[in-house]
């Protein structure tokens, strides 16, 4: 794929960028290297300093790092706006917390004295996905920087001008220069980047496919990786749900990203007594929402981020109902030369069908009616990817036995799948994994090094 920023809601080419050359990419890494070796040795103190400045940055120029991610990928421009000051947050939560999550571990033995200490592994990998282009690559990078590692990003083909403000400013924050490096690379480069003996990690969020690629070669290297995957996260809706409230979130949590997020609610199971009511109120307020210029305040949805993609959630939809989905709200791509896809409700896809089967990355909601929390539990479970879920119940102490049932790395109750610092992110199954954030995703890039006094 030619590295390229192409509006989506225009298909306007804007601008086509050089790949770095394999001398380039060499330089760079030999530059990281070096980097570590000082930057292993700063302080938790002076890395939260320097972290707590790209905070400021980011909070600053909010809007100007906005505006890049909506036109190279669409979507709306206040989200984009939103996703900078998230970055904002996760930066200020490992400046503020780091020291604490990696200070030595004092374990009784039979040693004199015994420890745990957390040390940086040296320059690790992210390949990185166009879908929260600037989340994605913070929410690595913050905790990584933070524990005394560098980075190189490989970043999605088509958001170059993102990943390069995400150099902008580490620089402008004042990271030594080469602890943070852009790679502009195709994925056919990234098979030689990992052989590379510089290289100690990778860890990747994207599609299963392109997880398998990086985790078979970085395997066959004896390097670690964390996987963030593909995901069809179940929302469990129970007959004493609150479906007013059960309905305003599914259609949220479907249609965050224009529908292109893991961990978006896909796979909508409700209990046949309330189906027919919750299907109303999901329909009415899908239909609700307003497309249009991504880059303008009213706009609830923009096009999906590359043409290719809406044609792909297309060519799933329609062999979906070929094989026996029932279209509950009619929608789908407008016009063939067209990223913008109409949000639509399909029913009761049959095993074997994309629908059932697969992910589907765009504003599809996939709905399953059920006879009880028995059924529910059983559909929730019958898939390849483990991401995380929600369910909806009047009694939160069932929706935490059900919780515990449902095959996630993350289950929510009575609320919309989210990611936030404090609490670990990542799944089982095909979905990947490894963990990002809290106290756990700085330690998967650590050596967990036993120290042994006698
Ligand atoms: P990919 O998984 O192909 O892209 C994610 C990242 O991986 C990009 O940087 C990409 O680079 C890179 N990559 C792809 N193939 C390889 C490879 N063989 N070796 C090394 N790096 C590779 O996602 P797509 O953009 O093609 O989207 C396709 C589907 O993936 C979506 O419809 C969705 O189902 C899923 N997806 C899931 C995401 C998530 O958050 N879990 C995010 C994005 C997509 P390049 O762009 O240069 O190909």
């Amino acid at each position: 794929m030619a590295i390229q920023t192409i509006n989506p809601a225009t298909n306007e080419i804007i601008k086509t960028f050089e790949a770095h050359t394999a001398e380039q990419v060499e330089e760079k890494l030999k530059a990281a290297d070096e980097a570590f070796r000082q930057w292993k040795k700063t302080s938790f103190g002076e890395r939260a300093r320097l972290m707590n400045r790209c905070a400021e940055i980011l909070e600053q120029d909010a809007e100007k790092y906005g505006r890049i991610i909506t036109l190279e990928m669409g979507k709306p421009i206040k989200d984009s706006i939103a996703e900078v000051q998230k970055c904002a947050k996760v930066c200020r939560y490992y400046a503020e917390h780091a020291a604490e999550f990696l200070k030595d571990e004092e374990v009784e033995s039979g040693a004199s004295r015994s420890l745990i200490a957390y040390e940086p592994l040296g320059v690790v990998l992210a390949v990185m996905p166009w879908n929260f282009p600037f989340w994605q690559v913070f929410r690595f990078l913050a905790p990584a920087l933070m524990a005394g590692n560098v980075g190189v990003l490989k970043h999605a083909s088509n958001v170059p001008q993102c990943a390069l403000a995400i150099e902008e400013i580490i620089h402008k924050a004042g990271f030594p220069k080469d602890v943070f490096h852009t790679l502009l690379v195709e994925s056919k480069a990234v098979d030689a980047i990992i052989e590379n003996p510089i290289v100690k990690a990778v860890t990747l969020t994207g599609s299963e496919g392109a997880g398998s690629k990086v985790a078979e070669k970085a395997g066959s290297e004896i390097k670690k990786t964390v996987l963030e995957l593909g995901g069809s996260d179940p929302f469990i809706i129970l007959e004493d749900a609150d479906l007013e409230e059960a309905s305003t979130v599914a259609v949220k949590s479907r249609m965050v990203n224009t529908g292109q997020s893991c961990i978006a609610a896909k796979r909508f199971i409700v209990v046949e007594g309330i189906a027919n009511a919750f299907l109303e109120k999901m329909k009415e307020k899908m239909q609700a929402l307003k497309t249009g210029n991504p880059l303008t305040d009213n706009c609830d949805y923009g096009p999906l981020a590359r043409k290719d993609l809406a044609e792909e959630l297309e060519e799933q939809v329609q062999q979906s109902v070929k094989k026996g989905a029932k279209v509950v709200l009619e929608g789908g791509r407008e016009g063939k030369d067209s990223a913008y896809f109409k949000p639509m409700i399909i029913q009761d896809p049959k095993p074997g069908s994309p629908a059932y089967e697969d992910e589907l990355f765009g504003p599809v909601a996939i709905v399953f009616v059920v006879k009880d929390e028995t059924e529910a539990i059983r559909i929730a479970n019958d898939h390849r990817y483990g991401l995380a879920g929600t369910v909806f119940t009047g009694n939160k102490e069932r929706g935490l036995r059900i919780a515990r049932q449902v095959e996630t790395g993350a289950m929510f109750v009575n609320a919309m799948v989210a990611s936030s610092p404090e609490m670990p992110f990542g799944g089982i199954k095909k979905s990947g994994y490894g963990r990002e954030l809290s106290y756990i995703g700085i330690r998967e890039f650590t050596n967990q090094k036993s120290i042994w006094v006698g």
